[in-house]
């Protein structure tokens, strides 16, 4: 077994730090010591940013993702269009289509699929609050921005079923090639999707 290098302190530290994802034992050991190199600039403003977001962070009770206000940043936006909504799996993926700025768009997040394998059925998943939520009559789009995996698409069929006795058009995500990419590189299931949702030119 390898000689410890740091006292208790310190080697907490890096094992709290390679539980991050992405981060293994030598990255977590890496960026102890960068940290701890950066003690003013970086530790200080790091732990007090992380304390903060300890006592502050909430779910927001409207959609779902989380922040430091209830509602959250994105629900009080007014700028954001009232009529459109983008139903996600996780926070992450919201996240990821507000990088992407490509809709001003309010969400809801189910906080998961539904799995029958796994047991995860309707009411395991935010549902209810999204029928609440069309059923309130200002939404005249549910954009289904849900993983292309089976779980995601078996969630999007399920949803589809419980707001069809509303007044909403439901849309969803294109498959197909992604920008940038090379057909040749591409999985027969994506190029066939892409094949089948062509659009005008
Ligand atoms: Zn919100």
């Amino acid at each position: 077994m390898a000689e410890r290098v740091a006292g208790p302190e310190i080697e907490r530290l890096i094992q709290l730090l390679a539980k991050l994802p992405g981060l293994g034992p030598r990255s977590a050991r890496r960026a102890a010591l960068h940290l701890i190199r950066k003690r003013e600039e970086l530790l200080g403003p790091l732990a007090n940013a992380m304390q903060v977001a300890k006592e502050r962070i909430l779910t927001c009770t409207a959609c779902g993702n989380v922040d430091t206000s209830d509602p959250c940043t994105v629900c009080s936006d007014t700028r954001r269009d009232p009529s459109l909504l983008v139903v996600v799996e996780t926070v992450a993926d919201l996240w990821a289509l507000e990088r992407a700025a490509a809709l001003r768009a309010r969400y809801h997040v189910l906080g998961g699929t539904l799995s029958p394998l796994d047991g995860v059925g309707p009411k395991d998943i935010n549902l209810d609050s999204l029928v609440t939520r069309v059923a309130e009559g200002d939404i005249k789009e549910i954009i289904l921005a849900v993983n292309a995996t089976v779980d995601g698409q078996t969630t999007a069929h399920y949803i589809t079923d419980i707001l069809s006795h509303l007044d909403v058009k439901i849309t969803r995500l294109a498959h197909g090639v992604p920008v940038g990419g090379e057909l040749d590189y591409l999985d027969e299931g994506t190029l066939s999707a892409a094949i089948r949702q062509r659009t005008d030119f």
